[in-house]
């Protein structure tokens, strides 16, 4: 049995390891994270460094030495505005490094952003390793369409240090794709539309036969389920107000409670018509009272809180549609990724802007890991089919056959269609987040063998 290659989504918000063996696909249970792995890193004071729930869960105690979100940032320069909105923004301090770079400091170090993100998926590594019995070091680790090259080398050096080779940098749109099991003998458009915690990205694929392109992209950096989770906790830091004069916001670990809170009520609200949360001691009132928090919300309200939010989503897919030179309605299929796409007012809206009901066939949290995992499965098999056409060819060197030299970024062979089921092409858009990029000359090519 060859070792299997491991497909990581790493994540804005939350990461996700799976393995794809051929015949079934399963997602790697972390026995503290579940399934999906929070992408924070906490640098406790007894030096522990915590990973996952544990460190989302010290975002409430010590918010300045606890990272997230660090995949805004990685690989872009410390001049780039993006790090200007995120000094702003972050709790913890990002300050300047040699050549123009990010450092983040926490406690009394500092690290480079491909450091911080080593550490999720050092913890990722390890959890497969334990799953499986075995070394996993071989990976597909999927990235957003925009990422740029140096997004993308900064991805490979924080795999690096986690001790993982990574035999493909794959698009999440087209990790999307591959998961849906898409593969069309004539020209089909599909849109992949992408809302996660913080970020959303809009991705238009053309597939052509064995070829998959990203024909746009367009993405916003700073919108996401977090956003929802912010003006759900401002309105419950209003009512908190009003009831007792006291101002919850002031403290930032009160108010990263209300959030989590905020998040709780946000997603029971995708199941049920009204929800209530109930936070106990939040605040301290005359003569050192306890008082507890009881907000209820109903669904139709917090829709109308989000709309606009939402709604600035569909100014991104526009944008991707000019891009793409289409009106909505023309795309064929519309895949849904993203934890923040289970609610149902942005499936209505997804829905409406492309006049077609979405996929939601797969879990929008695992159908990144899910592609990645296929792409390592067809890697594996791409790899013993050469090993062994090599062997017969020439018998005299079997022990070259099966050298052990990784399948790099530079040294992935050439496949021609012939050579396998299919091939799959990848257009990586080379401009910065926040442009819009479609078809960029330069960009690299990858091809990208099928599972058969
Ligand atoms: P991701 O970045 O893809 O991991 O998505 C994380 C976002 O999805 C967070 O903002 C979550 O609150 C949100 N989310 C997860 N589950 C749900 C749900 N059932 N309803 C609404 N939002 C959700």
């Amino acid at each position: 049995m060859p070792v299997p290659v491991i497909g990581i989504d790493l994540g804005t918000t939350n990461s996700v390891v799976a393995v794809y063996d051929g015949s079934s696909f399963r997602v790697i249970e972390d026995p503290i994270n579940g399934k999906l792995t929070p992408s924070v890193v906490s640098f406790h004071p007894s030096s522990e460094v915590l990973i996952g729930k544990p460190a989302r869960e010290r975002r409430l105690i010590d918010a300045a030495n606890t990272i997230f979100s660090i995949k805004r940032l990685i690989g872009l320069p410390y001049k780039s505005p993006i790090l200007r909105q995120a000094r702003q923004r972050y709790p913890f301090k990002l300050v300047e490094g040699p050549a123009d770079s990010i450092l983040v400091r926490a406690r009394t170090r500092s690290f480079t952003l491909p450091e911080i993100s080593a550490l999720v998926l050092g913890r990722l590594r390890k959890i497969a390793e334990n799953e499986l019995g075995e070394t996993c070091t071989d990976a597909v680790v999927t990235v957003p369409a925009n990422f740029n090259d140096l997004q993308r080398t900064a991805t490979r050096d924080a795999a690096r240090i986690a001790g993982l080779n990574v035999l493909r940098i794959i698009n999440e749109p087209t990790a999307a794709a591959l998961a849906y099991g898409y593969r069309s003998d004539k020209r089909e458009r599909i849109a992949v539309y992408d809302l996660g915690g913080g970020t959303f990205d809009i991705s238009v694929l053309d597939l052509a036969g064995e070829v998959f392109q990203v024909a746009a992209t367009a993405g916003d950096p700073y919108l996401g389920g977090d956003d929802v989770d912010n003006m759900i906790a401002e309105r419950m830091g209003k009512f908190f107000l009003e009831r007792f004069r006291i101002d919850l916001s002031v403290q930032p670990d009160t108010y990263e409670r209300l959030r989590v809170a905020s998040e709780w009520l946000k997603c029971e609200l995708t199941e049920r018509e009204k929800a209530l949360v109930y936070a106990d001691d939040i605040a301290r009132g005359d003569r050192g009272a306890p008082l507890d928090l009881e907000f209820e919300l109903e669904r139709q309200e917090l829709e109308k809180m989000a709309f606009p939010l939402i709604g600035r989503s569909f100014d991104k897919c526009e944008e991707a549609m000019r891009i793409a030179g289409m009106r909505p309605a023309q795309v064929q299929r519309v895949i849904l990724v993203g934890g923040s796409t289970r609610a149902p007012q942005v499936r209505k809206m997804v829905a409406e802007y492309f006049d077609q009901e979405p996929m939601t066939d797969l879990d929008p949290d695992l159908v990144v890991a899910h592609g990645a995992a296929l792409q390592g499965h067809a890697l594996v098999m791409a790899r013993t089919k050469k090993r062994a056409a090599k062997e017969r060819l020439a018998p005299a060197s079997v022990s070259d056959a099966y050298s052990t030299e990784p399948l790099g970024y530079e040294q992935q062979p050439r496949y021609r269609p012939g050579d396998l089921d299919w091939v799959l092409t990848e257009d990586a858009a080379q401009e910065p987040i926040t442009k819009v990029a479609a078809r960029p000359a330069g960009v690299p090519t990858e091809p990208v063998p099928q599972p058969p």
